[in-house]
């Protein structure tokens, strides 16, 4: 196969400067680059060539190497990547970035087909019970999903697959000198696919996936806490032809509870009392999280913010038998809008409460001190 001579692929003389084939390669890079030209083998083939005439001119050795020796310079073996494709290292394509920047300056035709299909998230908000029990909840989920009359190929040629990416030779990547760094990224042709699309699918537009509102029943499992994230792996968007599903995030926000306070696996309950329950004692019934009653035992003389523990009466902890304790704190609850009977009692207690000194501790410990600070800031 008789190759051209590479100055002549460029067109320019033998004497060209380094700013003259940059010049002449960028002019021609464009003119016969793929987006440009879709569809036509010649072009592709023209835009190889030009490729692979710059690559060996733009590099002093290799060119002082052609010019001695013609292509036999870079024949046989050694040819890095870009073996498969007579000898033209695509690692070194100079410049090849600039190209492609101009050309998304340009407009890239087609719609981006994302290698992988998207993340979603989706929020649900959850009892506190059910978080305790674990549930399960519908979703509807507005997403891409696969489709149907190309069965996610983005062909309208129904088995035919996609022809090879004529950019990246189906690498899906392709790689450009710049300065000293070689940068790698994503083929702006295919977008990473590595195939291209001769005749797109007419319902998606070669995408592979459409718009399509899905639903789907979650597990959530019993002792979720607030925030959590469940990931449900391949259940995001369907991906470009060939390509992976994105995953579905379930973020659980669990509502607080108008009894139930969690803390961790332990559950904390504010219980009210009447101020002669907490002064005598008493027996209260008070609800669990699993739905079951217990009661707690009520000493004479308890206070406000005095605090009960049920073992075992907590939540569950997440992907174990282990259950948390519940605590009951009491609020003791200054009796209002007394009836006359209630009042004439409560003021014969408060005329006996006077001469007892123990029954109030508190009160008494607190009101002496308040006497001797008056009598001592006097002295
Ligand atoms: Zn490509
Ligand atoms: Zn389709």
């Amino acid at each position: 196969m008789a190759k051209q001579d590479y100055y002549a692929t460029l067109g320019v003389t033998r004497d060209a400067s380094a700013d003259d084939l940059k010049r002449a390669y960028r002019k021609l890079a464009m003119q016969y680059h793929p987006d440009r030209n879709p569809g036509d083998k010649q072009a592709e083939t023209k835009f190889k060539d030009v490729n692979e005439a710059y690559d060996v001119l733009k590099d002093d050795q290799k060119r002082s190497a052609y010019d001695r020796f013609g292509h036999a310079a870079f024949e046989g073996g050694g040819g890095g990547p870009g073996a498969g494709m007579g000898g033209f290292d695509f690692s070194a394509a100079g410049d090849l970035g600039d190209i492609f920047d101009q050309m998304f300056g340009m407009g890239r035709r087609g719609g981006a087909r994302p290698r992988t299909g998207a993340d979603l998230r989706q929020a649900v908000e959850i009892d506190l019970v059910d978080a305790f029990n674990g549930t399960k909840v519908n979703l509807r989920v507005a997403t891409r999903v696969k489709c149907e009359s190309c069965d996610g190929s983005g062909s309208a040629d129904k088995g035919q697959a996609a022809a090879t990416c004529p950019t990246c030779q189906g690498a899906g990547k392709v790689r450009a000198q710049q300065g000293f760094f070689l940068i790698e990224r994503t083929c702006p042709t295919c977008n990473g696919q590595g195939r291209v699309i001769r005749n797109p699918c007419r319902i998606c537009h070669g995408a592979g996936t459409v718009q399509r509102d899905r639903s789907l029943s979650v597990s959530i499992p019993a002792g979720v806490e607030d925030g959590t994230r469940i990931r449900l792996s391949g259940e995001g968007e369907a991906g470009g032809p060939g390509a992976q599903n994105g995953d579905l995030y379930v973020h659980v926000a669990v509502r607080p509870h108008e009894f139930f306070q969690r803390e961790q696996a332990n559950i904390l309950m504010r219980v009210p009392l009447r101020m002669t329950q907490a002064a005598l004692g008493d027996e209260v019934e008070v609800p669990v999280i699993d739905g079951t009653r217990a009661k707690v035992k009520i000493p004479p003389g308890t206070q406000t913010g005095d605090q009960f523990r049920l073992r075992g009466k907590g939540f569950s902890v997440l992907r174990s038998a282990v259950r948390g304790d519940m605590f009951i704190q009491v609020a003791v609850e200054t009796p209002q809008n007394l009836t006359p009977k209630q009042r004439e009692l409560l003021e014969a207690f408060e005329a006996e409460a006077k001469s007892s000194v123990k029954g109030s501790p508190d009160h008494e410990g607190f009101f002496a001190k308040v006497a001797a600070f008056f009598e001592g800031g006097r002295g």
